[in-house]
Formats: structure tokens, C-alpha cells, sequence
């Protein structure tokens, strides 16, 4: 008799809660609200994708971002979390090579591999696929523009060391704009080639000095960004605002390139080398700057309504831990397990049309299908 009172009392606290949360649905404040969230996560295919890859990236390193950033995280902006399995056809343990092919063109590779496959075919990438129908397609990154991360999106090389080929491969490319370091392997190489003088020659605009100093230009050229001899310099160095920034002029350079969509790159690549060397200051520095070109991303993204912007990482480095300072809960102390990377599984972030796919826990080579199925509209 008992029971059946609490259960009837029960069914009536449902019902009355339900109710009232229809009603509070009715005002009009949060009617508006509603249906503009609505139309933004419901709008299936997007125009633009952004791809931004803090290179090394596990759970530890962006956590960081909540305890050494004075402003808040942008990785709060998002709703939509998932995770990736990272390991390579070769190896349980995946190098950048390995995971920037799964990326940029859906199949497990070798580790040092670029753009083959584990038999060492060519396979074709998202932004040869895109460039073939009209995209618009960009790479910045910290590093220089030709170092694994960016150069999977782009060439097709046995190994990831082979920089001065890759730098052929970006100039054969349908790369529309590019910015990052690794002028060296343009202008001093060994087989006496200036490819800056080719990409000029394919109409590009190259600069080695800066990026423009102007708001909001307007651009109706491809552009290159050339800005260190290698990888560009830290953050601890005083790179300043650079990734932020280039990702901002290629955003706006895309966007006055084609009226078709664009796909873009984003890579914080030190975060990885900040890792390997085991340096907390370093490694936490790159996260910062990278979060901040979260929010660059996500700020053209919301106001566009048109962009998905996902976030990931290839891999862990440095098996990275917030741990507690000799036992005291009230301090932390960041500490590396490895100079290399890790297994661990990576979080993925989506915001945008098409954000409902990047859910549950799934290989690295599935983030292409789902950008080819959601910008191919299959
Ligand atoms: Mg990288
Ligand atoms: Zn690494």
C-alpha cells in the first residue's frame, strides 16, 4: 500500500516537472534561444570546415589550459566531445606522419609514412578531393609549413624527412594559402630550385617577413606565408599572436577566394614539442596560444553559421600528468612519463552543422569520412 503511494506520488512529481518545463519553453525569452540553437546543431552539411590539430594534445595538456589560463578555456565553447583511437598500421603508438595521414586521407598507415598507404600507395587526400570541385583550401601551423603534420594534407612521400620534396609537392599542390616556417626548404636547397619564384609564377603572393599588419583586407590572391628559416619560433621566444593571427587571414583569404567552401588547417604544432623536451612551460605556453585560435575559429564559425570547427589532436606526447606537488591536493605538478608520444585515446571537439557525427569512440581514419560525407553531402 506503501509503495503504491510513493509510486502514484512519483508519477505526479514527473508529470508536474514536465509540465512546468513546457511551460517555462513558452516564454518568449527562451523560445528565441531555443530555436536559434535549433537552427545552428540542426543544419546539417556545412560550408567550411576548420580542422585545427594541437599536435600532442591528450586530456592532460588542454586541462591545462583550465589552471594556467587566465581566460577561460575555449574548449568550454563546446557541447559535443568524443573520442579517438590513434594507434598506425605499423605501430601501437602513432607518430605524427601516421596520424596526420588518418586525417587527411582515411587510411592507417606506417609510421614517418605521408599520404600512402601501409603498401606505400598514393592515396588521395580531403584537400585534393576538395580542391577537385571548387574548395578553397589552406594550412597553417607552427612548425615549418612542410613538416609532417601540415605536409599529410598535401604530399605523398615514403618519409616525413624528405623536406625539400615535400616542398615540391606544396607548390604542385591546390593549396590556396599557407602560412608557418620552412623558407629554407623553398629558397636554399640542395638541387639550387627557388620555389618561391614557382609559386609566384602560379600567382601566389610570398612573403618571409610578416603577416600584414591591416584588419580587413581584401584578397583576391593566394597568399604564402614563409616567416621562419624551420619551424617557427616558440611562444616562450615571443612569437606572439602569429597562429591566432594567420588562421584569422586565412579565414577571411578563403572565404574571398571561392564562394564554394573552404577547408583549413590549423596545426599548434609545439604543444608536441613541448612535450618531447619535457617542458611544462613550453608545452602549456603552445596550449595557451592554440586555445586562442580555438576562439578565432569559433568566433568566425558562430557568426557564419555555415562552419564546423573540430578539434583533435594526433597523439599524446610526453605522457603528460597534472600530478599533485609531493602529495599536497592544493598543488599542482605537471609531469612527463616519456620524451615520446603516448596511447592514450584523444578527445575531439565539434561545433557547428554536422557536429552530431563526431560522437562515442571511434579510429582517427573516421574524421575523414565524416568531413567527405558531410562536405560531399552523402
Ligand atoms: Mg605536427
Ligand atoms: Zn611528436
Amino acid at each position: 500500500m506503501k509503495k503504491t503511494t510513493f509510486l502514484i506520488l512519483l508519477l505526479l512529481i514527473i508529470t508536474i516537472s514536465c509540465v512546468s518545463v513546457k511551460v517555462s519553453d513558452t516564454s518568449s525569452d527562451t523560445k528565441i534561444k531555443n530555436s536559434e540553437t535549433a537552427t545552428y546543431s540542426t543544419k546539417k552539411y556545412p560550408k567550411n570546415i576548420i580542422l585545427l590539430i594541437g599536435d600532442g594534445t591528450g586530456l592532460s595538456q588542454l586541462s591545462s589550459s583550465f589552471y594556467y589560463n587566465k581566460k577561460a578555456s575555449n574548449y568550454l565553447r563546446f557541447s559535443q566531445i568524443s573520442l579517438i583511437k590513434t594507434s598506425s598500421a605499423s605501430d601501437l603508438i602513432t607518430d605524427s606522419a601516421a596520424g596526420a595521414t588518418a586525417f587527411a586521407s582515411g587510411v592507417k598507415t606506417n609510421n614517418g609514412v605521408l599520404g600512402l598507404d601501409k603498401n606505400l600507395n598514393p592515396v588521395p587526400t580531403i584537400v585534393e578531393e576538395l580542391s577537385a570541385t571548387g574548395y578553397t583550401t589552406g594550412v597553417v601551423a607552427t612548425s615549418s609549413v612542410v613538416h609532417a603534420t601540415p605536409a599529410a594534407f598535401y604530399a605523398h612521400v615514403k618519409s616525413r624527412r624528405d623536406y625539400e620534396d615535400i616542398a615540391l609537392s606544396l607548390v604542385n599542390s591546390e593549396i590556396d594559402f599557407f602560412a608557418g616556417g620552412g623558407a629554407d626548404f623553398f629558397s636554399k636547397r640542395k638541387d639550387g630550385k627557388n620555389l618561391i619564384s614557382k609559386l609566384e609564377e602560379k600567382g601566389f603572393t610570398v612573403n618571409t617577413d610578416r603577416l600584414p599588419n591591416n584588419v580587413k583586407p581584401v584578397f583576391n590572391y593566394k597568399q604564402g606565408y614563409l616567416l621562419a628559416p624551420d619551424g617557427m619560433p616558440k611562444m616562450l621566444e615571443g612569437r606572439g599572436d602569429f597562429l591566432p593571427n594567420a588562421t584569422r587571414l586565412a579565414i577571411e583569404s578563403l572565404s574571398q577566394l571561392g564562394d564554394k567552401g573552404f577547408f583549413l588547417v590549423v596545426e599548434g604544432s609545439q604543444i608536441d614539442w613541448g612535450g618531447h623536451a619535457k617542458n611544462a612551460d613550453y608545452l602549456i605556453s603552445e596550449l595557451i596560444d592554440f586555445d586562442n585560435t580555438i576562439g578565432v575559429a569559433l568566433d568566425f564559425a558562430e557568426a557564419d553559421g555555415n562552419t564546423l570547427v573540430i578539434v583533435l589532436a594526433d597523439h599524446e606526447t610526453g605522457g603528460f600528468t597534472l600530478a599533485s606537488d609531493n602529495g599536497d591536493y592544493n598543488k599542482i605538478k605537471p609531469v612527463f612519463s616519456t620524451d615520446g608520444h603516448s596511447a592514450t585515446l584523444i578527445p575531439v571537439f565539434a561545433k557547428g552543422p554536422g557536429q552530431e557525427l563526431f560522437s562515442g569512440i571511434y579510429e582517427n581514419t573516421a574524421i575523414f569520412d565524416k568531413m567527405i560525407k558531410l562536405l560531399f553531402k552523402k
